[in-house]
């Protein structure tokens, strides 16, 4: 069983709860893109944990977590995560992390690069997590990027290889007006973070082929969602991979294998992180309020979310590029304390009324239809999907309809078992 868990909208929608949760059946939990901008909060018996890098399975005994050739790969971040995750109880070996020899790292001089810009954009900034990641991206297709793999070269050959990138960054560097580089302090760098990890590096086409030979099952964990891919997304205001269910294969590192279900992560209302179109976004007390109780802050940021009603033009087209099987519909409990819910319906778009998602100045021209919805109450305590009030489950009905995939989960807290199945 190869299963992939995906955003459906502008991420943090749960997905690390959900893989969390899930991922109790399964053997090898992968990540497939993105760096350490990604941050998964999960909850459960241990404590509370931040995972920027990690695979959400790291929490767990039983699996086996791969950060696959698609991800870029902070060393100083992950040793870090890797040092607070061990301190905290987890156990982390070669053993249950295994690191793409193809996967690239995220150098100090792509952070700085990501400040500097942000910087200089000055009040038309991206709202990038500074981290450094459309730059190691960038890196990637210039083929000028670092991998895990060159950290066994011959010193001689890998310190060429940083002095020749260095010259050529240091032309960027000159130009921002910022002070240059040195070849041997990311050397060093390299070394002091690099060498700790080099005995979880792996050829992960070969452990995961041989894993789909033993029939493991094989879970993906995005970071992200939809609206975020470098592709389908709302470029530019988007992360720099690609998100998508159908890219889980080749950036973990079996580009050959098929996968067997798609499930979307989706949020019972909208949010959304750095800037960007967000037409559902709502002000003032309303947006304080939503903002509060679902505790919308930034993970791996600190930073206020935005909010904003359920988005059906959005998700169904979220659900569309995800290839979505079945949905897993989050963070439902803090509607709770609404009378009435609004949901926007459609966008309407220079009097044209549709539920087709838009690009570029369509999209910015977009204004929300809104309906609003019978509240439901308290519902974190449900368990049952006969404990769900009636109003709750004419949420869920109708969000199903209007997107147009099945929802088979409803997250109706934090916790590891706070959820309802809806079917089985
Ligand atoms: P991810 O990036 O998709 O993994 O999501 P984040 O972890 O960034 O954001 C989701 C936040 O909502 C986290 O703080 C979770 O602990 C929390 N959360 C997840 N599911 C639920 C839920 O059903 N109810 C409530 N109240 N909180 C939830
Ligand atoms: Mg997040």
């Amino acid at each position: 069983m190869l299963s992939a868990i995906v955003g459906i909208n502008w991420g943090d929608e749960g997905k690390g709860r959900m893989v969390d949760l899930l991922s109790s059946d399964y053997d090898v939990i992968c990540r497939y893109q993105g760096g350490n901008n990604a941050g998964h909060t999960v909850i459960n018996d241990k404590g509370k944990f931040v995972l920027n890098l990690l695979p959400s399975g790291i929490l767990r005994e039983t699996t086996v977590n791969v950060m696959g050739n698609g991800m870029v790969v902070d060393l100083e971040h992950l040793v870090n995560e890797i040092k607070s995750l061990t301190e905290k109880g987890i156990k982390i070996s070669p053993d249950n992390l295994k690191i793409s020899d193809k996967a690239l790292i995220c150098m100090p001089y792509n952070k700085m690069q990501d400040i500097m810009e942000e910087e200089r954009l000055a009040d038309k900034q991206f709202g990038s997590t500074r981290r450094g990641i459309a730059y190691i991206y960038a890196d990637k297709y210039m083929k000028k990027g670092i991998r895990m793999g060159d950290l066994f070269d011959d010193e001689a050959i890998l310190a060429e290889k940083v002095k020749d990138i260095v010259e050529w960054k240091n032309i960027t560097f000159r130009g921002y007006g910022k002070e240059e580089l040195r070849a041997e302090d990311m050397l060093s760098w390299l070394k002091s973070y690099g060498d700790p990890m080099k005995p979880y590096v792996v050829d992960t086409t070969v452990y995961l082929n041989n894993a789909i030979k033993e029939n493991k099952n094989i879970m993906f964990e995005a970071q992200l969602g939809a609206l975020r891919d470098i592709d389908f997304g709302i470029y530019p205001y988007t992360s720099s991979s690609t998100v998508l269910a159908s890219y889980a294969t080749i950036g973990a590192g079996i580009p050959g294998a098929k996968l067997d279900e798609s499930i979307g992560i989706m949020k019972a209302y909208s949010t959304c992180v750095g800037e960007g179109p967000f037409t559902v976004e709502m002000e003032g007390k309303e947006a304080e309020d939503l903002r509060a109780a679902g505790g919308e802050y930034g993970a791996a940021t600190g930073r206020p979310r935005r909010v904003g009603a359920f988005d059906v033009v959005a998700s169904k087209y979220g659900c569309l590029v995800q290839g979505a099987d079945y949905i897993a519909l989050t963070k439902m409990d803090v509607l709770s304390y609404m009378d009435k819910i609004p949901v926007c319906t459609a966008y309407d778009i220079d009097g044209e009324i549709t539920t087709d998602f838009p690009i570029g100045v369509r999209l910015d021209r977009a204004k929300p239809v809104i309906e609003y919805l019978e509240g439901f109450g308290d519902i974190s305590g449900c368990r049952r999907k006969e404990e769900l009030p009636k109003a709750a489950l004419d949420y869920i009905r109708y969000i199903e309809k209007a997107v147009g995939c099945p929802i088979k989960y409803v997250s109706v807290g934090a916790d590891r078992d706070s959820y309802v199945k809806m079917f089985d």
